[in-house]
């Protein structure tokens, strides 16, 4: 785990680098408190060790800065103060501080604080990711593909770019619960969804929407692209070899493929995938659509 000490004082710096080396943990350093936050932002630190006395900007404004970023709202700070006055550490904690350590620290002391708001942020890291994961197919899951999309809409915004939404929806997949079993449906869903985990990118989202549904964001990807993969996962579901019961089970899933052209909001691009989606089904299933904003270029 890292751990980021922000601290003018470059003894102090040196003295905290050393404790924390011993508990075999990775230390950075800055300065001040802008260098300290530009730090936090690139690294995602696992803990932040805050010095309230700095001249430039002082503790509090750091962690206020902190707090207030989506990136680094959720990393743990122990603040250091030099005075025991306890206004400060009544301060400190009000702005979402998790500890204080007075200084000059005593050794054991740090390391017990930095072990304890470690393992607190440990926790925090599993419960987090536990509600992003979809446990059946252990995929993404549909909160994490809203917080994903929202922040790809914003990188769009700003930044500008490419951006692909793929829905996937099994293809009667209520004959299949209905004939074979709940379970079955389940071993289904969970070799589907291994199937489109193997055909995206590292930096794809591929998560379960909900019950049969499930939808990869691509950023950075074109409609091409988008559509090829889709083509790549219907092939290979249609050529997934499921045997239940003895009896060999044949599935497909319809696909609907949409880019940002014309699309004005994240909403959008999401209704624009699911009516693309929609058409594949009533064109016949166990095929690929692009949205008309896909199509709307090429046209
Ligand atoms: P279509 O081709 O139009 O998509 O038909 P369909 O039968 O796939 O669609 P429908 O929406 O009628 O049925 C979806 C079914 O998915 C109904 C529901 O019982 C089932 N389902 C939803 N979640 C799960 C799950 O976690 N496990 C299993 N086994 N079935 C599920
Ligand atoms: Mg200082
Ligand atoms: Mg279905
Ligand atoms: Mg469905």
């Amino acid at each position: 785990m890292k751990v980021l000490i922000i601290d003018d004082c470059s003894d102090a710096q040196a003295l905290a680098r050393v404790l924390l080396a011993k508990e075999g943990l990775e230390t950075l350093s800055a300065s001040s408190g802008p260098q300290g936050l530009r730090l936090a932002e690139t690294i995602s630190p696992d803990l932040v060790l805050l010095d309230l006395e700095m001249p430039e900007m002082s503790g509090f404004d750091v962690c206020r800065a902190l707090k207030a970023q989506a990136a680094t709202c959720m990393v743990p700070v122990i603040f250091l103060t030099g005075s025991d006055n306890s206004g400060d550490k009544v301060r400190g904690l009000d702005l979402g501080a998790v500890d204080y350590v007075t200084k000059p620290f005593d050794a054991f002391e740090l390391r017990a604080r930095v072990r304890a708001a470690l393992r607190t942020k440990h926790l925090q890291d599993l419960l987090v990711q536990h509600a992003h994961i979809d446990p059946l197919t252990e995929l993404w899951n549909r909160r994490a593909l809203i917080e994903r999309l929202a922040q790809e809409w914003a990188r769009l915004q700003r930044y500008g770019g490419a951006l692909v939404l793929v829905m996937a929806d099994v293809d009667h997949f209520k004959r299949i619960n209905d004939t074979f079993g709940h379970p079955a449906g389940d071993q289904l869903l969970r070799a589907v969804a291994q199937t489109l985990a193997s055909q995206c990118r590292q930096s794809d989202l591929a998560a379960r929407y909900g019950g049969e549904e499930f939808a990869v964001l691509m950023p950075e990807a074109s409609a091409e692209q988008g559509a090829g993969f889709a083509e790549r996962c219907r092939r290979q579901i249609e050529l997934t070899a499921l045997t239940i019961d003895g009896q060999r089970l044949a599935v497909t899933a319809s696909f609907g493929v949409a880019d940002t052209a014309g699309i004005t909001s994240e909403g959008d691009l999401l209704a624009a995938a699911d009516q693309a989606l929609y058409r594949a089904k009533h064109e016949g299933r166990n095929r690929i659509a692009l949205a008309r904003t896909a199509l709307a270029e090429k046209v």
